[in-house]
């Protein structure tokens, strides 16, 4: 142990918790503890703003009937933030990082000894310790990370861009891998928001010959233009449906639902063609009217994936390397908008992605 990492760690950090759902992002001086063991103290260059991070704060998912309460995966007061790429500012002794290198920080972190973590897929750990969803997260000037293992350096890639890789260009990443066999002829994009976006920036770079966004939202439809789909598609259009249909001669093999609501699932599983299938990986809420019969009679499938696990996070860090994944739009703003940040995603006044900036004060 060097003494110099002691006299960097932990310390006195700016963060903006809430203390009450649905309250106020107030700024809170926190005291980090000193890494032990593997740990590791990450100075936040860049956090990302997730939808996710909505519904963390408002401390429900909506399911439609009901409403899923999220309020006991956390104690209050709490900081937000899963996207998190910076710098390794102090380490543990038994830690494998070295101080100052540029790091996204895989948030995903599991229990370490259910049959999910030991499948490697801990994002779906039962008792979960996730970065800024059950433990204080990147909405902060730094962040413990519980071992080094989830540090992964991102090199070139700028620190704003590789936040958004832990979870929106996870997801999408993640999603696809799930439809490997069937986007031969391409893949529908149901939701062109951040994550959205992302998906079509991993497809173009994965080569998905054809891909066909779909959205409610004009503005959307135009990003997703920018960001290279082939075909768009105004779902609030009567027939949009059918639009999908001409294109694809019959309906598309694979499809990503990147919204999650009712009307998305079903617009999307009313795309599929034969043995076609679609992954939900939105989250907004609703219930999925589904006409049973189409199941066996088109063999179509519905599947959920959940953000993604280690592996794929190093696979989709090591694609970012390769300069094959165009960037999607981003825009910056400081730690001290948390807050309006929030506010603005879940009233649906963002395009793209917000990635706060704590480092630049
Ligand atoms: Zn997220
Ligand atoms: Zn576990």
């Amino acid at each position: 142990v060097c003494d110099h990492r002691a006299a960097n760690s932990g310390g006195e950090v700016k963060s903006r918790r809430f203390s009450t759902y649905g309250g106020a992002l107030d700024e809170v001086d926190v005291e980090l503890p000193a890494p032990q063991g593997a740990q590791v103290v990450v100075e936040v260059d860049a956090c990302g703003v997730c939808h996710s991070d909505v519904h963390l704060w408002e401390g429900y998912f909506d399911l439609g009937d009901r409403k899923l309460d999220l309020s006991r995966g956390r104690d209050l007061p709490f900081t937000l933030g899963h996207e998190i790429a910076g710098r390794v500012v102090a380490a543990g002794p038994d830690a494998g990082a070295a101080p100052g290198e540029s790091v996204v920080v895989y948030p995903w972190v599991g229990c370490g000894d259910c049959a999910m973590c030991a499948a490697g897929d801990e994002q779906l750990c039962p008792r979960p310790r996730a970065i800024g969803i059950n433990v204080d997260g990147g909405y902060a000037e730094r962040v413990l990370v519980p071992h080094s293992r989830y540090l992964h350096p991102h090199g070139d890639v700028p620190a704003t861009l590789a936040a958004t890789y832990a979870c929106s260009g996870l997801t999408a990443f993640a999603a696809l891998r799930k439809l490997e066999e069937r986007t031969g002829d391409g893949v529908l994009v149901v939701g062109a928001g951040g994550v959205g976006l992302a998906g079509i920036a991993i497809a173009r770079a994965l080569d998905i010959p054809e891909i066909i966004a779909a959205d409610i939202d004009p503005a959307k439809l135009a990003a997703a233009r920018e960001a290279g789909a082939h075909h768009t598609i105004d779902t609030a259009e009567p027939g949009a449906v059918k639009q999908v249909m001409r294109l694809t001669g019959g309906g598309v093999a694979a499809a990503v639902d990147f919204v999650g609501s009712a009307s998305s699932a079903s617009f999307a599983v009313g795309a599929l063609g034969r043995r076609g299938k679609v992954i939900v990986v939105g989250l907004l809420g609703g219930t999925l009217p589904l006409a049973v019969p189409l199941l066996p009679l088109k063999s179509i499938s519905l599947e959920g994936s959940y953000v993604g696990n280690p592996d794929e996070m190093a696979e989709l860090i090591r694609l970012a390397q390769t300069g094959r994944l165009e960037a999607t739009p981003i825009e910056t703003r400081p730690l001290a908008e948390a807050e309006q940040a929030v506010r603005d995603l879940r009233d649906g006044r963002v395009v793209g992605r917000v990635v706060l900036t704590p480092g630049r004060g």
